[in-house]
C-alpha cells in the first residue's frame, strides 16, 4: 500500500482514495455480439493486457444509432467483427495498467476512452484530417464489467474525467466531440442564422453549443417534445415540419431580409426531402455555398 497522502492526478485534482480501488477478478459478465439483433450476456474472461494497454472498470456504458445499426446487421465492416463484446460509449476508472502506460495514469481515475484512435502517420493523418485515418484503431467492449482500452487509444483518446462532470454527461463525450468538431468547422460568428435539421441527442447538442456561442439557431424536427426541448436550449425558432406546408419559407421569413440561413446542420440520421428544400432553397439565393453555407452528415 502506499503512504496516504494524497497525489495530484493530470488535471491537479486528488487521487481517487485507495479504498476505491478494486481487485480484478479473472471472470466477468459481458454482453457478446454473435450476429444480426443476437446479443448474449456470458461469462468470459477478463481481458489480458498488452504492456501498453489499460483495464477499466466500467461505470457506465451507453448506446448509440450506430450501436443500434450494428445490432440490427450483426457486424460493422470497420468497428467490430462479432463474436465481440460489444459497446463503446463509456466512463469507468482504471484498476490496471501495462508497465509501459504513461506514468502520469493512475489507478483509480476515472477516465473516457474514445472508440478509436488514428495513426498519427498516413496520408490523412499528417494533413489534421484524422477522422479520414488510413488506419484507425477501433475498440468495442464497454457492455462489460472491465474493458482493454488499446495502447494506442489510452495514448491519444483517454482523458480524465473532472470530479465536476457526473458519470452519465462523462459518457456522452464521444457524441459531444463530434458535434463540437462540426461547430469548429462551422466557423460561425456570433449573430449567425443556423438551421439544425432533427431534433435527436446529437441536433440538440447542436442546439445548444450554438446557441452558447451567440448563434440564432433555428431547430427543424417532426416531433414536438424534442422540439420544446430544443426551445429550451436556446433555440430562437422551432418548426415542426409536419405541420408547416412551406418549412423553407418558414425558415426564410424567420432570417434577415429572407435571405435564408446562414449555415445548416443536417443532423437528421435519414435523408428528407425537407433538408433539400431548406438547402437548395438557400443556394439559389445566389451565395456562394462553399463559402456561405455548410451542411454537416452528422
Ligand atoms: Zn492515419
Amino acid at each position: 500500500m502506499k503512504t496516504a497522502s494524497p497525489k495530484k492526478t493530470e488535471l491537479g485534482l486528488e487521487e481517487a482514495p485507495l479504498q476505491e480501488r478494486v481487485v480484478v477478478p479473472s471472470r466477468m459478465t459481458a454482453a457478446v455480439l454473435y450476429g444480426s439483433e443476437d446479443l448474449r450476456i456470458e461469462q468470459i474472461d477478463v481481458p489480458a493486457l498488452a504492456v501498453d494497454e489499460v483495464l477499466l472498470r466500467v461505470r457506465l456504458a451507453l448506446t448509440d444509432g450506430t450501436d443500434l445499426k450494428v445490432w440490427k446487421r450483426g457486424y460493422h465492416a470497420k468497428m467490430i467483427q462479432p463474436p465481440a463484446v460489444f459497446g463503446h460509449e463509456v466512463v469507468g476508472e482504471i484498476v490496471a495498467m501495462g508497465k509501459r502506460v504513461d506514468p502520469r495514469w493512475r489507478l483509480g481515475t476515472r477516465v473516457i476512452a474514445a472508440n478509436s484512435a488514428p495513426c498519427l502517420r498516413c496520408y490523412h493523418c499528417r494533413r489534421g484530417q484524422e477522422n479520414l485515418c488510413d488506419d484507425l484503431l477501433f475498440n468495442n467492449g464497454a457492455y462489460a464489467e472491465y474493458m482493454r482500452i488499446p495502447g494506442r487509444i489510452a495514448r491519444e483518446n483517454m482523458l480524465e474525467v473532472p470530479h465536476g462532470v457526473d458519470d452519465h454527461s462523462a459518457a456522452l463525450v464521444e457524441p459531444l466531440a463530434c458535434v463540437l468538431r462540426g461547430v469548429h468547422e462551422m466557423e460561425v460568428r456570433t449573430g449567425d442564422t443556423t438551421v439544425v435539421i432533427g431534433c435527436g441527442p446529437v441536433g440538440l447538442m447542436f442546439v445548444r453549443m450554438l446557441t452558447r456561442r451567440g448563434v440564432r439557431v433555428i431547430a427543424l424536427a417532426r416531433r414536438e417534445a424534442p422540439l420544446a426541448v430544443a426551445r429550451k436550449l436556446g433555440a430562437a425558432a422551432a418548426i415542426n415540419v409536419t405541420e408547416t406546408a412551406d418549412v423553407a419559407g418558414a425558415v426564410r421569413a424567420l432570417t434577415d431580409e429572407g435571405r435564408g440561413p446562414d449555415s445548416v446542420v443536417e443532423a437528421a440520421a435519414v435523408g428528407s426531402a425537407d433538408v433539400v428544400l431548406v438547402v437548395v432553397e438557400h443556394s439559389s439565393l445566389g451565395y456562394d455555398p462553399s463559402r456561405e453555407s455548410q451542411a454537416f452528415s452528422v
